[in-house]
């Protein structure tokens, strides 16, 4: 047994979350202890993302700070794993702080890696050579997925499980498909067991993640499984009571299937998160999505036909190279008429080895970018603003995820009671005062006041 502890930090999606979690509980099955505190750590993993030059400059700038630690503490062991791991392989080596490097698809070596670093004082990198003509199958990750689940961090009665790895879509602007790999599907019956093992846990809400979930598709002897098959299969699950799957892409196969699954199993949540990236179809073509503006509109009103009280996000990327203020305006005019209950708006950041990088300038101005954004989240804020009205005075359920950020508030007038966090099926965030025990339960809120990214509430 090991009694060395480990705190790891993470930077970046629900995927790079979901591989702390299984790397941390794969730790702790060899008998490291996680702490919270990386001032009680021996070895301190960063959990990494690459798909914007902001999130990698805060690594390195922590690494500056993890460099500076270990000038008092020589023994201190520093790993990067995720995408930027992969992404920089042993250039990672060259800081001084760096000991580990581990890429996504080598996570099952982690532990391996750290003893090594710990006991031998050896310094490694694992990282996937020609990841993306390496063999899209890794029994080792596809082992390791299915016996570490979750870890007891993760929020209390909730689970992600990765359907797919990889991605094979090769937007222009995108990094993912060169860091995790060919995109492959998990087998149903291997995604199935464990749900029902993470349902055995308590847990009653599971995230069926994938780059694009909906392009799920496994075939097994005659049939060929699709993300909605695998919706109706979990909802089986006993102990199951809500499923949730991101992030979908604008795409026509399974579409159809997957709307009716939402509309007819009860316990598929009402959200989708079905990211349009720019309303403008010049740039839309330049980033190599498949789609129009027009289309994907029509996608949305289908899903608002087929499937009563959607609630539906987005995501865009202001700055994209060659968006002029017309391109601009036209996804302005996109996100008028989508009306999403929330979008995430990010300015273009050129990753190395894209196709966008290689072949398109960087030219809109960061100042340009930086107003387009601001101008997106204040045309965003306004239609969620309106959407929020609708809950008013309404009785929702919510999942209830724990303490909110500020517990203390409304303490006194609520017998004591903290501030809570819970999220609805449609994904609204609710806050309420009640006993902290709440938390993994469902509720029912009464909704006493609305904003644009939060309802507020009593318990019913
Ligand atoms: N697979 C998902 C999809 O297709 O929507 C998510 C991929 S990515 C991790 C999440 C979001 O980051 C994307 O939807 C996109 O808006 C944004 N993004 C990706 N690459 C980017 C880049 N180079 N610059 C700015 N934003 C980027
Ligand atoms: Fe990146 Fe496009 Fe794949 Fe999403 S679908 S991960 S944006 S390449």
């Amino acid at each position: 047994m090991e009694d060395k502890n480990i705190h790891i930090k993470t930077f970046g999606c629900q995927m790079a979350r979901l591989d702390t979690a299984l790397v941390s509980a794969a730790l702790k099955d060899k008998g490291f202890s996680i702490v919270d505190n990386e001032n009680e750590a021996d070895v301190v993993l960063i959990n990494t993302c690459s798909v914007r030059q902001h999130a990698e400059e805060k690594v390195f700038s922590h690494l500056g700070n993890l460099k500076h630690l270990k000038e008092t503490r020589p023994e201190l062991v520093v790993g990067v794993i995720g995408c930027m791991a992969q992404r920089l392989g042993s250039e990672l080596l060259e800081h001084e702080a760096v000991d580990i490097v581990c890429g996504p698809g080598l996570i099952p070596q982690i532990a391996e890696l750290v003893n090594k670093a710990v006991k031998e004082k050896q310094k490694s990198v694992a990282v996937t050579e020609k990841i993306r003509t390496a063999s899209a199958e890794n029994p080792a990750l596809e082992d390791f997925e299915s016996v570490f689940d979750r870890d007891d961090k993760d929020i209390l009665g909730q689970a992600f499980v990765r359907v797919m790895r990889g991605c094979d879509n090769f937007c222009s602007y995108c990094i993912v498909p060169y860091v995790r790999g060919p995109e492959i599907s998990r087998p149903p019956a291997a995604i199935i067991e464990q749900i029902k093992r993470l349902a055995n846990q308590g847990v009653k809400q599971i995230t069926l993640l994938g780059q694009r979930v909906n392009a799920y598709k496994y075939t097994a002897g005659e049939k060929t499984y699709s993300l909605a098959d695998l919706l109706s299969m979990a909802s089986e699950v006993e102990g199951i009571e809500w499923i949730r799957f991101v992030t979908s892409y604008p795409a026509e196969e399974f579409y159809g299937e997957i709307l009716g699954a939402m509309a007819d199993v009860p316990n598929v949540c009402n959200y989708l998160h079905i990211p349009a990236q720019s309303g403008s179809d010049k740039i839309l073509k330049a980033m190599n999505r498949r789609y129009t503006a027009r289309q994907y509109l029509e996608m949305l009103d289908r899903a608002r036909q087929i499937v009563p009280g959607i609630e539906i996000a987005g995501d865009f990327i202001v700055g994209f190279p060659g968006e002029t203020d017309k391109d601009f305006e036209a996804t302005v005019n996109l996100v008028e008429k989508a009306r999403y209950k929330n979008c995430f708006v990010f300015k273009y950041s050129p990753r190395p080895g894209t196709v966008g990088d290689k072949r398109l300038k960087d030219d809109v101005p960061l100042k340009v970018k930086k107003q387009r954004n601001n101008q997106l989240l204040a045309i965003q804020e306004k239609i969620s603003d309106e959407l929020s009205r609708q809950f008013l005075n309404k009785e929702v359920t919510v999942l209830v995820e724990g303490l909110s950020k500020k517990p203390h508030l409304n303490k006194a007038e609520n017998q004591d009671n903290p501030q809570l966090v819970g999220r609805t099926a449609g994904d609204w965030i609710v806050v309420f005062n009640g006993p902290e025990n709440l938390a993994g339960q469902f509720a029912k809120i009464k909704i006493t006041k609305t904003s644009p990214l939060t309802l507020f509430g009593k318990l019913s």
